[in-house]
């Protein structure tokens, strides 16, 4: 069965910006690399779920983030690391879509190319609705990170709150 990470995109991989699309405006959160490394080698598999509700809103295109997301995904290549797949749902909230996080769609999704062990998988994330959807999707193993949008701590459904993703391979054991 496949160890699964899934990780939210802006806050976590890289700094939180609204409605970023340009390559010159990504920055990967320092220790990205080192620790996917690490727990790659542990046997992990990366899969990104991200709400990019700025192509719904007319923001930017769904071509625009394809081409961040190549790129993207081109950086993580050079530093030795798969990501299996990123998922995106392009919907504003008000299209009631089942993709857009806390809803599971994107889940859902990555279980059909991967057979997911529920208990030995994570998510990651810095937003409640991250939490939300690792909840709601049954994967019971959740960080969330504070290195994205600011969140109540006392409110916080999360197992463990660290400050970035440098952090997670500390609790992540298996
Ligand atoms: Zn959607």
């Amino acid at each position: 069965m496949d160890k699964v990470i899934f990780l939210d995109r802006d806050g976590v991989i890289n700094i939180e910006k609204d409605y970023l699309y340009k390559i010159e405006d990504f920055e990967f959160i320092d220790g990205v690399f080192s620790s996917l490394q690490d727990l790659q080698k542990r046997g992990f598999k990366f899969v990104i779920i991200t709400n990019q509700s700025g192509i719904g809103r007319g923001y930017y295109t769904l071509e625009q983030y394809n081409i961040l997301t190549s790129w993207m995904k081109e950086q993580f290549q050079q530093q030795g690391i798969d990501i299996v797949e990123v998922y995106c749902c392009p919907h504003s909230p008000d299209e009631s879509c089942e993709c857009r996080k806390p809803n599971i769609g994107m889940i859902e999704q990555a279980s059909k190319i991967l057979n997911i062990d529920y208990p030995n998988s994570w998510l990651i994330g810095d937003k409640s609705s991250d939490i939300q959807t690792a909840i709601n999707a049954n994967i019971q193993n959740t960080i969330q990170v504070r290195s994205g949008h600011q969140f109540d701590e006392s409110k916080s459904k999360a197992n463990y709150i660290v400050d970035s993703i440098k952090d997670i391979v500390n609790i992540i054991k298996e």
